[in-house]
């Protein structure tokens, strides 16, 4: 089956200022990022604050306008509709955010800010948008009864049922999930985790889920793309990824991750890295996680490691798995 979603190239920058002397500059917040999604699947997106998850989401929406590549949901290339087009098409791909407030408006009642996609989309009105919005709150297991309650109403859980009640609202192949568990105390991470696991399999709905919280998104994504200073540096199926990841940034974030075998956890060593992530205005030369790798060689510092496939499935740019690039001594790398 075709993909749902299909991203080339991707490409975002933001002008900055970077000191009071210095010529204005850019920040490449996202950068030649490539990835697909098929009907139905999970694919977690997942990454340091800063590495340009979010701008991702958020340009698949054209919510930030990209500088360059590709966006193709089904057959529509949605870099090249107008802004009255793309609003149109929003139907097809929704967002939930880690703050519900920002997409519920504190001052409508339920039946106004969960409706509002059927008014936008559908010109459903009156009674039958109500209908429409009593049978979303009970998918989402809420209560029909809640039409006329403000958000404040509602605990931080239920706030969020209602933001994903009002991205499903007008069935889009797509949703982006940014952060929309991570406010949340563990039990009410795991009722959203499990209601979004069952609406995937109800309505076949497709989830790009961003976390920085590995052991979230192991829940859900069958597929895992890890993003270091704007760049996919690895992707690859969950089970593949969490057990042999193949780039060392990987490597460094699952070691972080709590493992439920008290064994495989004392076997298992925490990488820390040195450093904070480099100013992304002024990436590093060659592979952009030279300065904090353990692993780092000569030629990390000079070329930037192309995309690899990688036994088991996926992708990763790294020297240490291309087929041994050349020194400059003439000498040739040793593969792992
Ligand atoms: Fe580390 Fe070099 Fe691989 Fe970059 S290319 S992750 S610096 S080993
Ligand atoms: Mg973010």
């Amino acid at each position: 089956t075709p993909p749902v979603l299909a991203v080339d190239a991707l490409s975002v920058s933001f002008p900055v200022k970077r000191g009071l002397f210095r010529r204005p500059d850019r920040l490449r917040a996202v950068d030649d990022v490539s990835f697909e999604l098929a009907p139905g699947e999970v694919l977690g997106l997942v990454g340091e604050s800063g590495s340009g998850k979010s701008t991702t989401g958020r340009a698949l929406m054209r919510l930030v306008e990209p500088d360059a590549g590709s966006v193709r949901l089904r057959e529509v290339e949605l870099t090249e509709l107008s802004g009255e087009q793309m609003r149109r098409h929003r139907r097809h791909i929704q967002m939930v955010f880690q703050d519900p407030y920002s997409s519920l408006d504190p001052s409508m009642v339920i039946a106004e800010s969960v409706g509002e996609p059927l008014e936008v989309h559908e010109g459903l009105r009156g009674r039958q948008r109500d209908e429409r919005v009593r049978e979303l709150l009970v998918r989402v297991g809420l209560s029909a009864r809640h039409l006329e309650r403000y958000p404040y109403e509602f605990s931080g859980g239920q706030r969020q049922r209602l933001a994903i009640a009002r991205a499903l609202a007008v069935d889009p192949a797509v949703v982006v999930c940014d952060e929309a568990v991570s406010a949340l105390d563990v039990s009410t991470q795991n009722q959203i985790i499990n209601l979004l696991e069952r609406l995937r399999g109800e309505l076949g709905t497709s989830y790009l889920f961003i976390s920085h919280d590995l052991s979230v998104v192991r829940r859900l994504a069958q597929r895992v793309a890890v993003m270091y200073l704007g760049r996919l540096v690895e992707d690859g199926p969950s089970e593949r990824l969490y057990s042999r990841p193949a780039h060392p940034y990987t490597e460094a974030l699952l070691s972080a991750v709590p493992v439920p075998d008290p064994v495989a956890q004392r076997r298992r060593e925490r990488i820390v890295l040195p450093g904070d992530p480099p100013d992304p205005t002024d990436p590093p030369r060659g592979c952009p996680f030279h300065p904090r790798c353990p692993y780092a060689m000569d030629v990390c510092r000079e070329e930037t490691p192309a995309p690899t496939p990688v036994d088991g499935g996926g992708r990763v740019r790294c020297h240490l798995h291309t087929a041994g690039p050349v020194l400059a001594g003439g000498s040739v790398l040793e593969l792992r």
